[in-house]
């Protein structure tokens, strides 16, 4: 077998947290690291907006703590962040609304917003496209990095989960302008894969404690999708089984639809076949017996279809920025966070899309505080545009 993962039911403990600490405790004997040696710790949630569904729950910081507490784990060692890349909003400030930042100063813990820290440039061996970045200092300085994802559809990506959540290691808006890498889904599959083989090279110490418990499907992940409860908790230690899992759970055969995985699998840079897998707590036909079907936007058609028609369908069922003026606050955050300078902003006044340059990228949507943009299909009329 080539990694454990541990699926735990949460119904069958008293508190998630109690899930979280089991769930742990199943993988621990694969750690490749002695947690004793460890002296700088770095969790990293998913703190994406200020919503909680938006964002890896408290619960999994409070138990991942509770594990680290059992191990008598010196609170001073132990810090948390994350870089939710929305001009002028910190992880912070969104762990503040959730419920996480009551948490951390209930435990002790260290809170730290990577746009606060001096972003370290670093060069990523056998980059397809990302090969230079800016990768913040906590990351660069921990020596077990604990990856809290949880796991939601995402416009670009198709999916954000385990691997998806370390792009919160590059610092704000820096995030934003590597779009420009990857313009279609698949490359920026491939920009994706590209930073998870630098977490890979360069930190080795890692565990994963992943939100399964609530997830977000459908059109409008990662911010406002719609919720289903699964009820568990993965843990493990290798980020690509672990979406691997999650989408198998989720009766989500198109894993090759998702381009980061897919190339992340074609690369090595984890395990990807669930031959190679060894699943501790419940078996996974246990876990799939659980859980609905998990809804993807249809991705896997329109790239099927792509392949077929030579860009056809593509053009028709692109997702392009859409503005719902009443919703507006004319702050401008979207303009200044677009990497591809396609939103023309001034003061007193709606934003104005310059289609012709948008690359589909969706970070205004994910950026707007209004939720004033949402992501539409442009259907037949996109056969009649160039971009
Ligand atoms: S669309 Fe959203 S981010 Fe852009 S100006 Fe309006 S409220 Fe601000
Ligand atoms: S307008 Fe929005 S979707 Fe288009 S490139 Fe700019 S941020 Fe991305």
């Amino acid at each position: 077998m080539g990694t454990k993962i541990a699926i735990v039911n949460v119904k069958e403990y008293d508190s998630i947290q109690d899930a979280i600490v089991a769930a742990i405790q199943l993988v621990e004997d694969s750690f490749k690291f002695n947690i004793l040696d460890c002296k700088n710790i770095l969790l990293k949630p998913n703190l994406l907006r200020a919503t909680k569904d938006a964002c890896t729950q408290p619960e999994f910081v409070d138990g991942t703590l509770a594990y680290l507490k059992q191990k008598k784990i010196p609170k001073e060692t132990i810090n948390i962040g994350d870089s939710p890349g929305q001009i002028n909003t910190f992880a912070s400030k969104i762990a503040q609304k959730v419920g996480i930042y009551d948490v951390v100063e209930r435990e002790g813990i260290n809170f730290i917003d990577f746009e606060r820290e001096v972003p370290v440039k670093v060069k990523i061996e056998g980059a397809l496209r990302f090969k230079e970045c800016y990768i913040s200092k906590p990351v660069i300085d921990c020596d077990l990095l604990i990856d809290l994802p949880k796991l939601k559809t995402h416009g670009e990506a198709t999916i954000t989960g385990a691997i998806k959540n370390y792009w919160g290691i590059i610092p704000g808006g820096l995030k934003a302008k590597t779009h420009l890498l990857g313009k279609t889904a698949d490359q920026f599959g491939e920009v994706l894969a590209d930073n998870y083989s630098w977490v890979v090279k360069n930190k080795p110490n890692r565990l994963i404690v992943y939100d399964l418990h609530t997830i977000m499907q459908g059109a409008m992940g990662p911010v406002s999708g719609r919720m289903k409860n699964w009820n568990l908790v993965l843990a493990g230690t290798d980020e690509l089984a672990l979406d691997t899992v999650a989408l198998e759970i989720g009766k989500y055969k198109g894993l090759q639809y998702v381009p980061h995985l897919k190339n992340a699998y074609e690369r090595g840079l984890g395990i990807g076949d669930l031959n190679e897998i060894e699943i501790v707590g419940i078996p996974l036909e246990e876990a799939k017996k659980m859980t609905p079907k998990f809804k993807v936007p249809g991705r896997r058609m329109t790239k099927l279809a792509t392949s077929i028609t030579g860009g056809i369908v593509y053009r028709i069922t692109k997702r392009i920025p859409t503005l719902i003026k009443k919703k507006c606050a004319q702050c401008g955050q979207c303009s200044e966070i677009c990497p591809a300078m396609a939103i023309e902003f001034k003061k007193n006044e709606y934003p104005r899309f310059n289609r012709d340059v948008c690359i589909s990228c969706l970070c205004c949507m994910e950026i707007c505080p209004q939720e004033a943009i949402k992501a539409k299909k442009r259907g037949f009329f996109g056969l009649f545009h160039k971009y």
